[in-house]
């Protein structure tokens, strides 16, 4: 008999959690809601929620909308969103994560403080990503994007570097990252590094990989899109080569089985739990 376990440790972030559920009590009251951008990085939960009701929008829908109820995600928003919600008299139910709120806010308090030597804010983070752009948005476009130790090093290192950090990003190359900038910083420039990585996702790092050892295969059940879900989905590979990632049952190859006595489920901060459960049932209709 194989054994089959559920990470309890997976699935939605509070700040995801509070988003769905902000989306759902609108939706119950039976007026057409929007959602700015998917609500959450995963397809099947976007399709649920698109049952009930939840039409999705991209921005250039979101300017041509008036009169009407929009729902901002957990990734937040620029400034130039509230502004055209503002002149097109759209009701914003708000569902920025607190997390994410905070860091916009520190974000823009020290660009309000810059002066005009040329404060560098940078931001370890991915180029497009939404609450990238919210971010960028809080400092009038001027903040530096970079993703990797790589880009750090193309930095101007005669000039004050503040740095932050997009929340779901690794802890680990931010690390390297700051190191890196302490040690090339220029007499008379300061640097000051500020870890705004959400530990929703840093803590989960050592439990996943303790689960992911102790299963002889892993499935790791998320969407594509979600930056969380590859971070994650990588440490599972980095200690059980034996770990596949699906977006949902229909993806999972169950001749894997015939190699595996036990079998992990575990996933993102996207993912919802009645996910992880239809894979349950789908490997449990290919057992004995
Ligand atoms: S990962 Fe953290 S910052 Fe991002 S939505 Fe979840 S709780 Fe908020």
């Amino acid at each position: 008999m194989k054994q089959i376990e559920i990470d309890s440790g997976s699935g939605f972030c509070f700040g995801v959690t509070t988003a769905i559920k902000k989306a759902e009590e609108e939706l119950e009251k039976g007026t057409p809601l929007y959602c700015l951008g998917d609500i959450v990085h995963n397809g099947r939960e976007c399709e649920r929620l698109k049952q009930l009701g939840l039409i999705t929008i991209n921005h250039d829908e979101f300017q041509q909308l008036h009169d009407v109820k929009v729902l901002l995600r957990a990734h937040g928003e620029p400034p130039e969103t509230y502004e055209i919600a503002r002149q097109n008299n759209i009701e914003i139910i708000d569902a920025t994560c607190p997390v994410v709120l905070q860091l916009q806010k520190r974000i823009k308090r020290e660009y309000d403080l810059t002066d005009e030597h040329g404060k560098q804010i940078v931001i370890y983070g991915k180029n497009g990503h939404a609450e990238v752009l919210g971010l960028v948005g809080q400092t009038e476009g001027k903040a530096i994007v970079i993703e990797s130790l790589e880009e750090a090093k193309r930095l101007d290192f005669t000039k004050d570097i503040r740095l932050y950090s997009q929340t779901t990003k690794s802890l680990e190359e931010f690390c390297q990252i700051t190191d890196y900038i302490q040690q090339h910083i220029e007499p008379g420039a300061t640097f000051k590094s500020f870890d705004t990585i959400c530990r929703q996702v840093a803590n989960r790092m050592p439990n996943i990989r303790d689960f992911a050892k102790r299963h002889d295969l892993i499935f790791f059940v998320s969407g594509k899109k979600s930056s969380n879900g590859k971070i994650l989905f990588g440490e599972c590979l980095k200690v059980n080569p034996n770990s596949y990632l699906v977006d949902d049952p229909s993806e999972i190859d169950f001749s894997l089985l015939k190699h595996a006595d036990t079998i992990g489920i575990c996933g993102a901060t996207s993912t919802p739990k009645w996910l992880m459960e239809a894979c349950r049932q789908a490997l449990l209709s290919h057992t004995d």
